[in-house]
């Protein structure tokens, strides 16, 4: 196969574009279709401060590579979740990463911030890992965006990821999170404040195969192995659904995804749940107003929770005597 651009040997085969490209406009092609999400969903302008979340994987590091290659101003934020040594190791492959760019990276740790690491507060609550991490996950990133000044949140997540999403949400009738899936999530404001910052996606014109490509024909060192805690995470599942329809016909994904966004998104809109916010009267953080008064926020809440499981100790085990 030879590339579109140049007619040289092409490295990357995009089937669903039915193109091939070298390296130099590989590397283009994916910066083009970048800028062209950044365009079309209005995500930011070159005036904004930019914080992107960064896991150490290759996606997160592929779109904070693309955005400083842009010439955007993007901060890396790492948050530790003390996952033992995958936590070790891919901390520092985001600290190796911002040495080599000459780029600003913040770390914070959820034990430091909070008492607490995932897999302890997977333990204490007995909840399954991926949800307290993916509540802590957002609740620190806003909280960091908020006291760091920044304008908006940057995610890594690519097309794979959003088709996987709207897939468990279709198969689940998930309306108020269709209502709310989106590659731009608008800032939402209290009293005149800024309580939730704007978070975009610009990879969702980009599949996790091209995301791949292009951290490996970039040099980027990222964290290959799967977080440990990952096994019975749905997402995955649905991913490998979604990615077996698009090898028997590609394009599959992309046309899903935005025909979503262009023929149903707006239908679901007035499902979206996106009642009053009030603060936290715990942390100060955005919380939906319930009609029952209640304004804790789900973060304040499932703390408390582990807490109070912490000072409890473990269950007691009740002695088992046997009959005579
Ligand atoms: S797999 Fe689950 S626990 Fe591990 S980082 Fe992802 S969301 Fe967190
Ligand atoms: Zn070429
Ligand atoms: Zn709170």
């Amino acid at each position: 196969m030879k590339c579109r651009v140049c007619r040289g040997p092409a490295v990357v085969d995009v089937r669903r574009h039915n193109a091939g490209f070298c390296a130099e406009h590989f590397i283009d092609h994916v910066h083009r279709q970048v800028e062209r999400a950044i365009d079309d969903f209005r995500m930011f302008s070159p005036e904004d401060r930019l914080l992107v979340a960064v896991s150490g994987g290759k996606d997160s590091l592929a779109v904070w590579d693309i955005l400083l290659d842009l010439g955007y101003d993007a901060t890396g934020f790492y948050l530790d979740l003390g996952i033992g040594g995958y936590s070790e190791r891919s901390k520092q492959a985001a600290v190796g990463f911002a040495q080599r760019r000459a780029a600003k990276l913040i770390v914070r740790s959820l034990a430091d911030e909070h008492g607490f690491s995932v897999p302890e507060l997977a333990r204490l609550t007995g909840r399954v890992p991926c949800s307290g991490c993916g509540l802590n996950k957002r609740y620190e990133f806003n909280r960091a965006a908020l006291q760091e000044g920044f304008d908006v949140l940057v995610t890594g997540h690519n097309l794979d990821d959003e088709v996987a999403t709207l897939f468990g949400n279709v198969l689940h009738w998930n309306v108020d999170m269709l209502g709310r899936q989106a590659p731009v999530l608008e800032e939402r404001v209290i009293g005149g404040d800024v309580a939730l910052v704007r978070k975009v996606k610009p990879l969702v014109r980009l599949a996790e195969r091209e995301t791949a490509a292009y951290a490996l024909l970039r040099g980027i060192d990222y964290i290959v192995e799967e977080c440990p805690m990952v096994a019975g995470n749905t997402q995955h599942r649905y991913k490998e659904a979604v990615t077996l329809l698009e090898e028997a016909s590609p394009g599959t994904k992309h046309q899903m995804y935005f025909g979503f966004l262009q023929r149903a998104a707006q239908r679901f809109a007035g499902d979206a749940g996106e009642g009053r916010l009030v603060r936290c009267s715990s942390c100060g953080a955005a919380t939906p107003a319930w009609d029952d008064g209640e304004a804790v926020c789900s973060f304040c809440r499932t703390k408390a929770l582990a807490q109070r499981r912490r000072e409890q100790g473990p269950p007691e085990r009740k002695s088992r005597r046997r009959r005579r």
